[in-house]
């Protein structure tokens, strides 16, 4: 399957993806390390080997899927208190691979003040990160691409960077409401042919393993090699 959204929805394995129910994750997802809690890029660790940042509006759900996906109860921390969520979250998976947890965003009460600082800080980050090899943009299935999930896009379509969609919370709808979620947010995504599209749930582990092998794919397409040269 390409990179291409439409082609992820056409695939035979739309229904799969609806069912597919989580195993073990692959080693090296299981065993994250908290390294470091950024406030401004100074604090980023160096910008070397591979990693893949996870986004999202505040309460879709993006802290239930990274812990999901690890299989880490409380990894990452919810987004529910806006003050927390001012800083980036660098987790080591080997010597030279990260998962990344960026603030979440969409916060009607947050000050204006504090919001262009967020589109800063993010913005900085998607454009110039160099180990950045991917992003895991997760949107609610029933709210997809608000405003500023859409201002993500067009960042990480400057910056040159692929996108993988997990549409959360996919058992809160039923399954024509599932399949027609997908069937919009691919839609909408298809002339962009690095933003692929799936459907998630952190409650009963829809895709999971799915959202896996793109994330470990997206760390061994640079960070192998590093790896060993670092151990
Ligand atoms: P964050 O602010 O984006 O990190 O969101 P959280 O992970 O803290 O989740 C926000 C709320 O949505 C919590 O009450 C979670 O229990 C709930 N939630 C998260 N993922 C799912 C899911 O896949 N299915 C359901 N039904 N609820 C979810």
């Amino acid at each position: 399957m390409g990179h291409n959204s439409a082609g992820f929805f056409q695939s035979p394995s739309v229904s799969s993806l609806l069912k597919s129910k989580g195993r073990a994750p692959p080693k090296l997802l299981s065993g994250p390390e908290f390294l470091t809690a950024a406030h401004s890029a100074a604090q980023w660790p160096p910008d070397q080997g591979a990693e893949v940042a996870f986004a999202g509006r505040s309460n879709v759900g993006k802290s239930s899927a990274v812990n999901a996906i690890t299989q880490r109860k409380a990894l990452a921390r919810t987004s529910r208190t806006p003050g927390r969520t001012q800083q980036i979250v660098f987790f080591r998976l080997s010597p030279s691979q990260r998962l990344v947890d960026l603030p979440g965003y969409g916060f009607a009460r947050v000050p204006a003040k504090l919001r262009r600082h967020w589109g800063q800080v993010i913005e900085q980050y998607l454009r110039g990160r160099t180990a950045l090899n991917g992003l895991i943009l997760v949107m609610d299935s029933r709210h997809p691409l608000t405003e500023l999930d859409r201002q993500m896009l067009a960042w990480c379509a400057a910056g040159q960077l692929s996108v993988h969609i997990l549409l959360t919370k996919i058992d809160k709808l039923g399954r024509n409401q599932a399949v027609s979620a997908l069937r919009h947010v691919s839609g909408e995504v298809s002339g962009m042919e690095w933003v692929t599209v799936q459907a998630f749930s952190a409650a009963d582990y829809t895709g999971v393993e799915q959202a896996r092998e793109r994330i470990m794919s997206w760390l061994e397409d640079r960070g192998v090699d590093d790896a060993t040269r670092a151990e």
